[in-house]
């Protein structure tokens, strides 16, 4: 994608003497397309992420990210074990360092714990030097290590994608997984409407996303999870944590839910 935008910027170049309009165009066309694959929870193009699993069941995967917090996550694991529900925590580095048992806990429920950076830089993770990015993996995993854990998937923070990112997830072998459905919690102040977002479009295979921890809105911190929980199973779903046979072969194409 460099490539490509290098390229448009010499084309541009040579071009802009004699079709101003085109040369602007190629100038700022292949910006527009790289911020797309960066910023874009859905694209792909510089890190294959998962946004559906193959399942024959009526399965979804819960994913819960940001923990794991002190008051959300014991109240969490009884609540899915109340539902006989598996989920995968996306846990941030630090969170886990200072909470190594709740590590330990989510373990041995029989959920996933899996990788969601170190500090979980929202603002800055796109343009992360390379040596940045390696910081972001290796200290979280480390701090996942000493809780006995060792992931093998990752999500970035909001989905946002850096260049050296596909590369430093393949030299630890972490897949990337992304959402079919989020909640967006701190756009949707209430529990109905949370569960009604997270829950748009169901589908076997589907991977919800929602979030625990003070980012949420206290109102709803745990309750709008119950309610998901609750609405999927009127509708006859099992939540469950696929397995890497699952994901492989997952096409990117789909309507994003969000
Ligand atoms: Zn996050």
């Amino acid at each position: 994608m460099i490539v490509v935008n290098l390229a448009g910027k010499i084309a541009a170049i040579l071009v802009g003497w004699t079709a101003p309009a085109a040369a602007l165009a190629l100038w700022f066309g292949p910006d527009a397309l790289l911020a797309y694959h960066v910023f874009a929870p859905q694209a792909q193009g510089l890190v294959r992420m998962h946004r559906r699993f193959t399942t024959a069941r009526r399965e979804v995967w819960l994913t819960i990210d940001d923990g794991p917090d002190p008051e959300d996550t014991p109240r969490l694991l009884e609540l899915l074990a109340k539902h006989g529900a598996q989920a995968t925590f996306f846990v941030i580095g630090e969170n886990a360092a200072r909470h190594p048992g709740l590590i330990r806990a989510i373990a041995a429920a029989g959920h996933e714990v899996a990788h969601h950076t170190h500090t979980h830089p929202l603002a800055t993770f796109w343009c992360a030097s390379p040596a940045g990015v390696r910081r972001e993996l290796d200290a979280g995993l480390e701090a996942l290590r000493l809780a006995g854990v060792r992931p093998t998937r990752f999500r970035p923070p909001v989905g946002i994608k850096n260049f050296w990112l596909a590369r430093a997830l393949r030299a630890r072998g972490l897949t990337c997984v992304g959402w079919s459905a989020r909640g967006l919690e701190r756009q949707h102040g209430d529990v109905a409407a949370v569960a009604a977002r997270a829950t748009r479009g169901l589908a076997p295979g589907a991977i919800l996303l929602l979030h625990e921890g003070p980012r949420v809105p206290a109102a709803i911190r745990v309750h709008a999870i119950r309610r998901v929980l609750e609405r999927l199973r009127e509708q006859g779903y099992q939540c469950v944590v696929p397995g890497p046979e699952q994901l492989t072969g997952v096409k990117p194409a789909g309507k994003d839910g969000n």
